[in-house]
């Protein structure tokens, strides 16, 4: 504590969803003081589709192979290892993959990360503690959470689309060609899910965006939609009436919910997508995970995104006290990393987006798909 009642630590992560949790364990080793400043409690609930990339165990495994034990003893997860992607013409395509994602209700997901996390001698997680400000000075950063001032020496800004620290410091805003808006909520008992799989609707009027159902434990599924805000805007889409009416009135999906209930309501929230680049780090700062606009514009995943920007944040933060620089050129090497991972994919699926609202040509790459084993492989590359 300094002699301004200002809490000291070296790194301050804002936010402890996937990005804020990872970059914590990958400083764990470090023998830096690391404070987490998040403004729920644990465990809390994050609008989702719930789907985990079969990559992120590996990530995982990177920072400490311990968690490859945990994450296969942990049990609330369905694997998948099939997307049954259908087109506008309802024409459906079984994509089978070599590896294993798994859906997870984010209330579990979160807070499996979290306890992980807070089990690491360094780190010190402030709960309930709401992020209001961030100042970046020449010798430190000050983060206003709740009442408390904390003081460090860099700040990783994890805390979501919303995030303070990006507002505060590089002033990005959203724009509406990249970015999503997308609404979820849980249903039981929907009929013919077919085990081990997810599914991704082309539904004509909601192109280029699309409907899902994913399996979740206890015969629950995770059931949303999500569409580029530049669509919702021109077409003035309200996403929660159009969940119901696909549920509701497309007949080869309505048949599958007539015993379905809804047991929560629906819930909505944005996606910052990675087809633009915008600024992720600067001097004594990182961005991580949608904070970043990492969400892949095609598929809308984020989690995998957050949790591999949040471990190289913290394998960053490590080489910055190291070589004691905190200058914005040498934080660069964050953002390389990062870009090297996603942004080759990210643009071709930004290209891919952009061309599916043309339903003709949907219905015609699936027809063409359903012959040839190629462009079944193409669509399975750029979809999971
Ligand atoms: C409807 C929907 C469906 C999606 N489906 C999928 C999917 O199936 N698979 C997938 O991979 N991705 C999906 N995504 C994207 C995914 O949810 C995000 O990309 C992911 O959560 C990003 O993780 P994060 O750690 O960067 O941010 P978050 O998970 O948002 O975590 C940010 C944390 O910061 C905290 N915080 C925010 N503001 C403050 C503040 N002021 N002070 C303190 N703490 C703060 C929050 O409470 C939260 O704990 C979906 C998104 C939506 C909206």
């Amino acid at each position: 504590m300094s002699d301004t009642g200002a809490r000291e630590f070296d790194v301050i992560i804002c936010g402890a969803g996937p990005a804020g949790s990872t970059c914590a364990l990958a400083l764990a080793d470090s023998g830096l003081e690391v404070a987490v400043l998040e403004k729920n409690n644990f465990p809390r609930d994050k609008t989702c589709g719930d789907a985990v990339a079969a990559y992120v165990p590996k990530v995982l495994a990177t920072i400490n192979s311990s968690l490859t034990r945990s994450l296969e003893d942990f049990t609330e997860k369905v694997s998948v290892n099939t997307c049954r992607l259908v087109a506008p013409n309802q024409k459906a395509l079984d994509l089978r993959f070599n590896q294993t994602g798994f859906i997870s209700r984010r209330i579990d997901w979160d807070n499996f990360l979290f306890e992980k996390a807070s089990a690491q001698t360094n780190t010190t997680f402030f709960l309930n503690h709401t992020i209001r400000d961030v100042r970046i000075t020449r010798d430190g950063v000050i983060v206003m959470a709740g009442d408390t001032e904390f003081k460090g020496r860099l700040v990783i800004g994890c805390d979501g689309v919303h995030s303070v620290l990006n507002r505060k410091i590089t002033g990005t805003r959203p724009d509406p060609n990249h970015h999503c808006g997308a609404v979820r909520a849980y249903y039981s008992n929907v009929s013919d899910i077919q085990d081990h799989t997810f599914e991704i609707h082309l539904v004509k009027d909601l192109l280029p965006g699309y409907f899902w159902i994913f399996p979740v434990k206890n015969n629950l599924a995770n059931v949303g939609l999500g569409v580029l805000s530049a669509v919702i805007s021109k077409r003035r889409m309200d996403l929660r009436s159009s969940l119901q009416k696909v549920v509701e009135e497309i007949p080869y999906i309505s048949d599958r919910f007539k015993n379905a209930k809804r047991i929560e309501k629906i819930e909505g929230f944005g996606l910052p997508l990675g087809s633009r680049k915008v600024p992720m780090s600067g001097d004594r700062f990182m961005l991580c995970g949608d904070a970043a606009s990492l969400v892949d514009p095609l598929s809308g995943e984020g989690i995998g995104q957050a949790i591999v920007s949040g471990r190289y944040a913290g394998w960053q933060a490590k080489k910055c006290f190291e070589e004691n620089n905190f200058s914005a050129g040498f934080m660069t090497q964050y953002d390389a990393q990062v870009y090297q991972k996603f942004w080759s994919r990210h643009r071709k699926n930004h290209f891919i987006q952009q061309l599916m609202n043309r339903e003709w040509l949907l219905n015609g790459v699936f027809n063409a798909a359903l012959k040839s084993r190629l462009i079944r492989n193409v669509i399975s590359k750029s979809f999971t």
